[in-house]
Parts: C-alpha cells; sequence; structure tokens
C-alpha cells in the first residue's frame, strides 16, 4: 500500500554527517532504500535548525539543508522534487515524490524576503514555530496563552498568497486558535491526540476538531514521548489508539501519517524506519478496512491537495 508520510528529519542529518549515503545507510531511518522497501510514494522533507544554533547562523543552516535536499535526496534518479502539487498525480511507478517542509520560521526571523527565498527553492509546507518563541508566533513549550505576533499577519498573508500549507504541528495553543480562521490551508504534519496522552505537542479534541472543520488534517507521529508513557514499550497497538480516538472524534478522512523519521531518539517497537511501514498497515487491518486504511496511507491526502489546487 502507497504512503505519503508528511515527515522526516533526514535533512538536518545528510547536511550534518559528511560520509553519508541518503540512498542506503544503517543510520538513517528514511533512506531512499528504507522508503522504498516501505512503500512510501511521497515523503516530506523537513528543514530542521536545532534550537541552539545562533540566530544569525539560523537562515545560512536553512540553505545548507536545501542543498542536501538539492545534491543528495535530488540527484538519486528515483526522487522527483514536487514544486507543483498537480505533480502528485503524475509519479510514474518506482518514482518517489519529494516536498520540502519548514518547520518553524525561526531562521527567518523577521525577514519575510527569507521565506520567500525557501518557498522559491519549492518549500510547500511551513511552520509559525518550532518548540519557541520566535518573531512569527510562540511554540509548544512556550505558555499556551500566547497568540500570534504581528508579523505574523505578513507570513500568514504570503502563505495563502502561495497556497503553501500552514503546518501547526509544533505551534503552541492560543497560536492555534488564532491562526484557524486565517490560514487557508493548514494541517498538523506530526502530532497526536492530547486525550490519550497529555503532551504539549499533542492535539486536544477540541483541536482537532477545530482543525478539521477549518478544512485542516491531522498525521500521527511515531514518537513514542508522543504516544505514551517513556518508561513503556511502545508498540504499534499504542499508536494506532491514536488513530481510532482520532477516528472517532472526526472520521478517518482526515486522519495521515507523519513519522518524525530521523528526527526521533525512540522509536515504536517494529516501526523502527521507514522500511517497516507495512507492520503499521498489517496491524491496521485488525480495525479498519482496507478502504479506511488506503484513505489514510494516501488518498486522504491527495483529496485535500486536490482541494488546496483550488483555492
Ligand atoms: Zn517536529
Amino acid at each position: 500500500m502507497e504512503i505519503i508520510d508528511l515527515h522526516c528529519d533526514v535533512l538536518e542529518k545528510l547536511s550534518r554527517m559528511e560520509d553519508v549515503q541518503f540512498r542506503k545507510d544503517s543510520r538513517l531511518h528514511a533512506s531512499l532504500e528504507n522508503l522504498q522497501k516501505g512503500n512510501v510514494k511521497v515523503q516530506v522533507f523537513a528543514i530542521f535548525i536545532e534550537p541552539h544554533i545562533p540566530q544569525e547562523q539560523k537562515f545560512y543552516e536553512a540553505i545548507r539543508q536545501v542543498e542536501a535536499f538539492q545534491n543528495k535526496v535530488l540527484s538519486e534518479p528515483e526522487m522527483v522534487h514536487i514544486t507543483d502539487w498537480k505533480q502528485l498525480n503524475e509519479l510514474q511507478e518506482g518514482e518517489i515524490g519529494a516536498i520540502l517542509s519548514l518547520e518553524g520560521c525561526d531562521c527567518i526571523g523577521d525577514d519575510l524576503h527569507k521565506l520567500k527565498l525557501l518557498l522559491d527553492a519549492g518549500v510547500k509546507l511551513v511552520g509559525l514555530t518550532w518548540n519557541y518563541e520566535n518573531a512569527v508566533a510562540y511554540g509548544a513549550s512556550e505558555s499556551p496563552d500566547k497568540g500570534l505576533k504581528p508579523f505574523a499577519q505578513q507570513v500568514i498573508q504570503l502563505l495563502n498568497e502561495r497556497n503553501v500549507i500552514i503546518d501547526v504541528a509544533h505551534l503552541n495553543e492560543q497560536g492555534f486558535f488564532d491562526l484557524l480562521p486565517l490560514a487557508n490551508n493548514l494541517i498538523a504534519s506530526h502530532c497526536n491526540a492530547r486525550a490519550l496522552y497529555d503532551h504539549p505537542r499533542n492535539l486536544s479534541d477540541e483541536q482537532i476538531r477545530q482543525l478539521v472543520k477549518h478544512g485542516g488534517r491531522i498525521h500521527v507521529v511515531f514518537y513514542p514521548p508522543f504516544i505514551n508513557h517513556n518508561n513503556e514499550v511502545t508498540t504499534i497497538k499504542h499508536l494506532v489508539k491514536h488513530i481510532m480516538h482520532i477516528a472517532s472524534l472526526v472520521g478517518i478522512d482526515h486522519i495521515g501519517f507523519g513519522s518524525d523519521f530521523d528526527g526521533i531518539d525512540l522509536t515504536v517497537e517494529k516501526l523502527t524506519n521507514a522500511s517497516e511501514y507495512p507492520n503499521l498497515i498489517q496491524a491496521l487491518t485488525e480495525t479498519f478496512t482496507t478502504e479506511e486504511i488506503e484513505t489514510m496511507a494516501s488518498k486522504g491526502f491527495m483529496q485535500y491537495i486536490s482541494k488546496v489546487g483550488m483555492r
């Protein structure tokens, strides 16, 4: 079954590790070989800048990751850079669609030109924040009560104009609710249900309902600290419970996957890298029909994208 995965952090590793091979490298979760084995048809590659990197170096770091995307990912003949959503429908057998995303606007500071450059490089999903405060908003690790900053208006306007999806995954709560009526295209690319595990990176039932009501989607994340307690073994069954809970709130049409592979230090048992996607698909058959699983795996997102193209 073909998979669309809305979040991985392999670019950070590809830009940092010198001798790394995207095609096949045991240190990578989302290597090309693992994506192929896992039947991943479309992979979103996030530009993620470690928060400890000084502000004045952050944009340079983002450019280095764009270079890693171009030189190490797109250089593989199977990989197709998706710069227009229409291309998703044109992928041939054996090809994998590669999409750039920006995990937080920290690297642009308060300079919209920097964001424009990244959009010109092909970024199709943008998160306003990572976990901390920046010039746009407050992240999930900050107070939940602080809303979007004035600069967010310009950022959101540009993203709407360019038909870019705004990713709410790391945004704090008030920022999330401020954003809902302003954004044309919304997605939570890698979040789980707070009702099952109370973590600021997970979304409350109300957030999930409101996100879908505003046309958005939620893609579940395979990171154990967002699934259950750290000190327990985390199995695929635990992850499936989050999917079942979200399905009970909003139906399966608005659920997808956003593994966070290569951005995580802990993994779910039997879902330790992209090659093990079939184990998740197998586990889902105990609860869902093949048609429902296909909707979660790729078709729901494809339907969403067809609407994004219309706006
Ligand atoms: Zn993340």
